[in-house]
């Protein structure tokens, strides 16, 4: 278990995420998963309760380069008092991100998006599932794409809590065991805690951000050798300039913020 910012992540590989999530369908117990990035780590440094109910998931999974590049920093800087070699180790690392990123992937290993995990999770299970969340008529096309009489429903609705109930029921007469939701954090994990234990028959959940976007090609994903660089954020400005906010936080206050913090420790 690695920790960043105080939010925990798994050291594990997408290989045995998927056997360990195989592992969970012959039990019954309710489970949720999070795939926290730079940006929803930072939303968890200034949200306390974000912060529980990520740390509180039974699998947390770095779903962004920028996550092992800090669990790596943070592993070697901590070995170091003096801030001269604390700040050489971040130039450096950060470096490697472009140059070399197979160092920066022995804390963590892997990087596992919520769209990686949501298509392994449909090809694997037997289970029947629902898609919640999106623009209208994106988790439809979604599903198409996927291609599956697995997916049993799809909704869009919205995360205020006066359409919850509304949703719980459409959920719970689907019959569907897995739900993923794509509402953006922190909201969609807000969701899945907040209501799981009225969803009867839901044993997974999983915030997948902008999964159905991606599967639906309302939005387009690096193609596969960018995001094996580790530069997939910087193809995101090209594609989407409005997100720059969004990359700032993620490419700058984040790797600052993490530099603070190790020369706290
Ligand atoms: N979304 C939604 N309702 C909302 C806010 C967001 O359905 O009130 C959806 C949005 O359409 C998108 C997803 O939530 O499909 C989150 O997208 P985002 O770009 O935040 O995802 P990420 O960058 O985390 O992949």
């Amino acid at each position: 278990m690695q920790k960043i910012l105080k939010v925990k992540f798994t050291e594990t590989t997408f290989e045995d995420v998927s056997s360990e999530i195989l592992s969970w369908e012959n039990c019954n117990k309710q489970r949720y998963i999070v795939t926290p990035n730079p940006e929803i780590v930072l939303e968890s440094h200034k949200n306390p309760k974000f912060l529980k109910i990520l740390n509180h998931a039974d699998l947390s999974v770095p779903d962004g380069i920028g996550i092992l590049w800090a669990a790596k920093y943070l592993e070697t800087s901590k070995k170091h008092k003096s801030k001269i070699v604390k700040l050489f180790k971040w130039i450096f690392s950060l470096s490697t991100i472009a140059i070399y990123p197979k160092y920066i992937r022995t804390t963590l290993p892997e990087r596992i998006t919520g769209v990686d995990l949501l298509k392994t999770i449909v090809k694997q299970t037997d289970r029947k599932i629902f898609l919640l969340g999106a623009k209208k008529g994106v988790a439809k096309r979604a599903s198409e794409k996927l291609n599956t009489n697995k997916i049993v429903e799809t909704y869009s609705g919205s995360p205020q809590e006066l359409e919850a109930k509304g949703i719980i029921d459409r959920i719970n007469k689907s019959g569907a065991e897995i739900l993923f939701v794509a509402y953006g954090a922190p909201a969609q994990e807000i969701w899945i805690t907040r209501h799981l234990k009225k969803l009867k028959n839901i044993k997974l959940a999983v915030g997948v951000g902008g999964a159905f976007d991606f599967i639906a090609g309302e939005r387009k994903r690096a193609p596969k050798w960018i995001q094996k660089t580790g530069l997939e954020w910087f193809y995101r400005i090209i594609q989407e300039p409005t997100r720059i906010y969004r990359i700032y936080n993620a490419t700058i206050k984040f790797p600052l913020i993490i530099l603070k913090s190790s020369f706290k420790n």
